[in-house]
Order: C-alpha cells, then structure tokens, then sequence
C-alpha cells in the first residue's frame, strides 16, 4: 500500500497535469491536491469558512464538489488572523463525517415496539411539540430543560436560549461549557468582570513569558501551540506546570510535575513569593487592584514546606518560577481544563487571576489571562449568546429586573428570576424527578457527562427526550424523537472563536438527505408551539442580538464579513472591537479588578489503599470529543484507534504491566477495560486516559457528584481509581497479580 506521501504526490502530477494549478499558491499545492485529486479546481464550490473543530478558530477555504467536501486550504495571512496559513490535522482533512454513511437524513421517531422507524418532518415535530408540550401542561415548563451545542453557530445559540424561555417557559438550558469552562466565566468575571479571554492570539506571539498550565497544548489547541513554539525559539521563556509531561513541555524553561487537583495552592505559593519578595507591581496593584492587602494576608498559610508538601513542587521551581514572570515585561497565563475541570475550578481560577493582576500583566500588548476554549463555538454559543439558566445573551443577569424586563418585551412572555439547573445539576434533577423532559441539541450527554453510568439511566427515565444530531449518538439512542441537523458546511452564521473574535461560517454544500439547520428547526418547533417565529436568515437573527446584547451591538454579518472578524466587546455599528480587555479598566462597578485569597482546599476524592492512583483524563490530538466527527474518519483513525491508560513504568512494573497489555481501571463508580501505554509522561502516583470512544467510556470512572459549589463544573480531573491486567481482580495488591511468582 502507498504511503500519505506517495499518495499526496501522485496527486499533485495529476492537477499539474490538467488543473488550474498555476493558480495555487506556492506550497499549498501539495495540501489540495492531496484531497481533490483530479477534479478542476474552478468547477468545485469554494466558501471561506471557520473550523467547526476547537476555538482557536482557524480560517481556510473550503472546497466541495456539491457532494462532499473535497479539501481545505489556509487561505491568505490576511484573512486568517489566528492561524494564517497553518491548520491541524483535524481541519485540514477531517471532513468525511459530513458525507458519512451514518449521517441522519430524515427524522427517526419511535414505533409502538419502542423500535425507531423514519418519519416525516411534520410527523417528528408533531411529536415534539405534543411531549415537551404535555409536561409542560402537567408540572409546569420547570419540569423541562434545553442543552445547547457549543458546535452550532450563534444565531442557533441564541434561539435555543430563546426557545427554552420563551417557548418552553424554562430557564434550565445550559451546554457543554458547564463541563469544562464555566469556572474560568466565574472566577475571571469575578474578578476582572469578563470571563473571557483578555488577550489576542497575537498576544502569544509578543509575549516574553507565557505559564501554561492544564493545558495540552499541541494536541488540544495545535495551531495556538504553533505559535507559542514560535515565541519560545524567539527567545520567550515558557513555564508549564502539569501533571503530565506533556509534549509543550519538551519547549518550557521549565516544567514543574504537579499533583492533580492542588493547582490553586502552587499558584498561591507562586504569588506570596512574588508579593513577599516585593517583586509585585506596585503602581498597577495601587492604581489598578482592589483587595491586595487581605490577598497577601490570606497567602500567608501557602508556606514553601507546605507548597512543596502538598503539590510535589520543589520550592526552587515555585521560586524560579516566582522570578521569571515578576521579571517579565509582558505575561500571558494560559490554560485549560486542567485547571477548571475541578470541583474547586473557580478558586484555581481565582488565584490565576490574582497573579495575573498582581505582577499588572493586564491590558498591554503580550499580556493578560488566556482560557484557552475548547469546542469550535463555545466562547460564542455557549457562553456570549446566553443558552445559561442564570444569564440571558451577552452575561446580562436574568436576576436583573431591568435586564428582564427588557427580553420579556423583546420576547413578549414572563420569564422567572429564578436560575435554572446547569446541566450538570440537570442529570441530579431529572433523578429526584423534577425534571422530566430534555431537548438535547448536538450534546452526546451519554459519554461527555460526568458519571455515565449515571447519566445512562437518567436518559432512560426521561419521559420524553428529543435529539438533535447528526449521527444516531449513544445519546440519542435513548430519544423518543430524533432530529436530522446539518453540519457547518451545511449552513450559514457565525462563530466566536476563544479570543472573542466572531467570524463568518459560509454554506460550500446543500444540506445532506432532509437534514436542516438548526435555527430552521427550531424555527418550525416554535410555530407549532404557539409562537411565530419568521426569520428568514441567520443574519436576520443576528439583527435581534444586536438589539439585545451590548456586547454584540455592532456584530452584524455585513462587518464581520467584510472586516474579517470582529472582536466583542463591539458596541455599535461604529465601533472597531476590542482587541485587548482592560486596556484602561476593569468591567467591574469601580472599574478594578477584585483580588481575593483562595484557601486551600483539596480534591473531593483523594487516593487511599483501595484507589491508590489519581486518574486524570483529556484528549488526544488526532480524536475529537466523543468522536462523533472523528471516528467517520479513516485516516484520522488510523492514529488513536481507541482509548488507552497512560501508566508510569514503575507502576506498570509493579503491576506486571506492558505497553499493548489490556488493563482494568476502575473507580467507585465504574470499570473500565483499555490498553496501556507504559510511559513516564505520568507520575507513579497518577494515570491518564482520554474520553473518545463509547466502547471504553472513561466517564464510567468519573463523578456526577461532586461539582464546583460557584460554577457546577465536575471533577473530570481527579478520580481515585485502582487497576490490573483485564485478567487480573483490581483488588488484588501491586506484586500479587495472581500468577505464581515462585514463592508459593
Ligand atoms: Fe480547526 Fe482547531 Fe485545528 Fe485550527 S487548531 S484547524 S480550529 S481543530
């Protein structure tokens, strides 16, 4: 068989031959001819579109033959102001999803055998309309939530949000972000009033030190590594503190292996230091900061004895740590869901944004706080378009009487005061019964949540769920209804990628089968609920989100579209976007940014004799998620066929453990069977494993329970678990693995 390359050569000698091959740019040949193959570039249809993968929010065009997408290829600097002309793997050739065989292309609904069998549009929004109509007829909307998808564009977010309070009369509907960066909305808005990212990627590139932590960089975020490795050959220092080697840390100055689950005492150990040490700045902390002197009082208690105690950092990497951000001119702090994926997420958060404010790395070129955001829309349809039980589009409180006022006119209903459920605490709820039905929107709740085993008969228990997919996921399995979406490529909106910048999603196919967007779908479900909805294009939605969200107020498709992006906050059709918050103050009600001590507090479950290990759980570079896009792919497959568990070889010794063995992990809450990968990326007293795939379901380990008290995110990252070769009791102690060791 032909290798990549001989395949990507062969290719080109055939568009040299007898396409319009002059016309490409240098360099780029290789990459589309790769996937068109033969095909006249002037005949396929061509969109200049964002990434529907992660936030960094890449810029390509992409081309399609009317039938599938046949290529993508960076388009000029210019026009991508994240990633120019770079890509990952997942951009640049993860495409056959959109054509799969799997995709749904007409609406399924349940027979009267409780089989699935295909219905038509009016017959599956009729059903939809008459089960979550029923509940809410009998226990009231409260009875019923919305989980909106962080994949769909804004508009569509922004309905969802709409649909569940006006249509529905609920305002539990939350998304993906719960699961991951919802702390960092809590304790950065805390503290400096956005819970956003302060910087420009370009801020990656000026800056001389950049502090990485949870953050596995170059397969979670690639091109955003990129640019970092960039900045470091140029002479930046890179600092990373993580519980894993990960490969970012093969660039750092220096790596500190961490403890899972103790981030916010090495970063207060880092911050006494510096603050002790008078190696803060003085005249932004006096001019800029509120609160320091109850910060430094509460530091106190993070000694370097118990810093080094507790997290495993050697009170020489905290000092030297200490030193080379204080000596910096301009610091970016960023991070993941290392960091947030917590049942203390907020105060790691919290203390990450002390330092940041401390040493005054806010508001300049090459310096602020940098969440890096994780699914394609999240900053945008997760969070700034207000699918929250708590606030309405652009983080306005629905506590707020004059706030919703405003969207009850606007939306002509009665909205409560009354937060919903997160979705976190939705699965808990529909457990006690007070929820009883779920309209789930491009969320594979059956592998992402928390405590699977949990969230399984949750679903089951529902007396109604409707799903919205592409494909027939774990999730929507257990629906009474399912409804066919279409992908990114299908349709037509916008994006806001993770440094806020909102960009055009442009249609380069019709949508597969009966597929629809979602705005057209949930459009339809409104008017057959009572409501009449008639916008006739997604800018037209976004005409009203101008109207109600300041933020938003000058994000209209014409300037995002001819000005390449823009940046919120944008206040009005005048203003130019915000590339740096906090240039001249903080979005708080004295316009400082609020220092507050976070004490020590530790995670929820710790390692004892019976779970002796802390597993911590991610992603890998060349799968996405729970798969539903990757795993249609071929040759993305061929990478990470399946999930795995990283053991330290010293374990593994112990355990009698090899690379390629198959090993049982389990927890409190579940079991687990995967291959290991015996590496010394992980600690002795830690493993890894990644949360791709149904078949091994790591979720099954983690747990639903215990949640960040501000923000609901749950513990992904800290789970006490034990493990064994599969044929081997978990129970068994390390050195009795149950075969004879001659000492019998
Ligand atoms: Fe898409 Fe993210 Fe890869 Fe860019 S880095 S191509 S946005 S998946």
């Amino acid at each position: 068989m032909r290798n990549a390359k001989e395949q990507a050569l062969q290719n080109v000698e055939h568009v040299a031959e007898g396409v319009a091959a002059e016309t490409l740019p240098e360099g780029k040949l290789f990459e589309i001819a790769q996937s068109i193959g033969d095909k006249r570039l002037e005949e396929l249809n061509v969109a200049d579109t964002t990434c529907g993968y992660c936030a960094v929010g890449c810029r390509f065009d992409l081309y399609s033959d009317g039938e599938e997408v046949l290529a993508a290829r960076p388009t000029a600097e210019e026009d991508a102001p994240v990633n120019g002309i770079s890509t990952c793997v997942k951009g640049k050739f993860g495409y056959d999803f959109v054509n799969s065989d799997d995709r749904l292309t007409t609406p399924l609904v349940r027979d009267e055998n409780g089989e699935f069998r295909t219905a038509s549009w009016a017959e599956a929004l009729d059903r939809v309309a008459e089960g979550l109509g029923a509940i809410k007829d009998d226990h009231g909307g409260e009875a019923l939530s919305v989980i909106a998808s962080s994949k769909a564009t804004n508009e569509e977010n922004y309905l969802m949000g709409k649909f569940a309070r006006q249509v529905l009369g609920t305002n539990s509907v939350d998304n993906c972000n719960r699961l991951c960066h919802s702390s960092t909305v809590a304790g950065l808005a805390q503290t400096y009033g956005y819970g956003a990212a302060s910087i420009s990627t370009e801020d990656l590139e000026l800056a001389d030190c950049i502090l990485l932590t949870g953050s596995n960089t170059t397969e979670a975020h690639p091109v955003l590594a990129t640019r970092i490795k960039q900045n470091v050959r140029d002479g930046a220092n890179l600092l990373v503190f993580d519980p894993r080697e990960i490969q970012i840390a093969e660039y750092a100055t220096q790596y500190s292996r961490v403890q899972p689950g103790y981030d916010a005492v090495w970063i207060n150990g880092i911050t006494r230091y510096i603050i002790d040490n008078d190696l803060y700045d003085e005249s932004f902390v006096a001019e800029r900061t509120s609160g320091f002197e109850e910060l430094a009082e509460s530091l106190q208690e993070f000694t370097p004895e118990r810093v080094e105690e507790v997290t495993g950092v050697p009170h020489e990497e905290i000092v030297s740590a200490a030193e080379t951000i204080a000596d910096a001119d301009r610091c970016v702090f960023g991070w993941t869901l290392g960091l947030t994926e917590h049942s203390h997420g907020t105060e790691n958060v919290l203390a990450m944004a002390n330092l940041a404010a401390v040493t005054g790395n806010l508001g300049k070129p090459g310096a602020g706080v940098s969440p890096f955001r994780g699914q394609n829309n999240v900053q945008g349809g997760g969070g700034d378009m207000g699918p929250l039980p708590d606030n309405f589009p652009g983080y306005q409180d629905i506590a707020d009487d004059e706030v919703r006022a405003k969207f009850e006119d606007a939306w002509d209903c009665e909205i409560s005061p009354d937060y919903g459920h997160y979705t976190t605490q939705m699965f808990l709820a529909a457990d006690r019964g007070d929820l009883r039905g779920m309209y789930i929107i491009g969320e594979n709740s059956a592998l992402s949540e928390p405590g699977v085993n949990h969230a399984e008969e949750v679903l089951e228990e529902l007396e109604f769920l409707v799903v919205q997919d592409l494909f027939l996921t774990e999730t929507a399995q257990y629906a009474d209804v399912v409804l066919p979406a279409c992908s990114f490529v299908e349709k037509r909106g916008t994006f806001t990628n993770t440094d806020r910048t909102v960009q055009m999603v442009k249609q380069v196919m019709e949508p597969k089968g009966d597929s629809r967007p979602d705005w057209e779908i949930l459009q339809d479900l409104a008017t057959r609920m009572g409501r009449e909805w008639d916008y006739d294009s997604t800018a037209e939605i976004m005409e009203e989100v101008n109207s109600l969200t300041p933020l938003y107020g000058g994000v209209t498709h014409e300037r995002v579209d001819s000005e390449g992006g823009l940046q919120w906050p944008c206040w009005d059709e005048d203003h130019p976007g915000t590339e740096r918050l906090y240039e001249e103050e903080f979005n708080t009600d004295d316009g400082l940014a609020h220092l507050q001590g976070v004490g020590f507090s530790e995670p929820a479950e710790t390692p004892d004799d019976e779970y002796p290990f802390t597993l911590t759980t991610g992603r890998v570079l060349y799968q996405y998620h729970t798969g539903t896009m990757t795993h249609r792919e071929e040759g993305i497959m061929q990478y990470t066929p399946s999930d795995f568990v990283e053991i330290n070889p010293r374990t593994a010794a112990e355990y009698g453990i090899e690379t390629g063995d198959m090993v049982r992990v389990e927890s409190r809450r579940g079991s687990v069977t995967v291959p290991a990968q015996v590496t010394d990326r992980v600690g002795p007293e830690s493993v890894f494993a990644p949360i791709h795939f149904a078949e091994s379901a790591i979720n099954r380990l983690t747990d639903e329970e215990h949640l960040d008290p501000q923000a609901a995110t749950p513990e992904f990252k800290v789970s006490a678990v034990r493990i064994a070769p599969a044929d081997v009791d978990p129970g068994t102690p390390a050195g009795d693995t149950g075969t004879s060791t001659g000492d019998d």
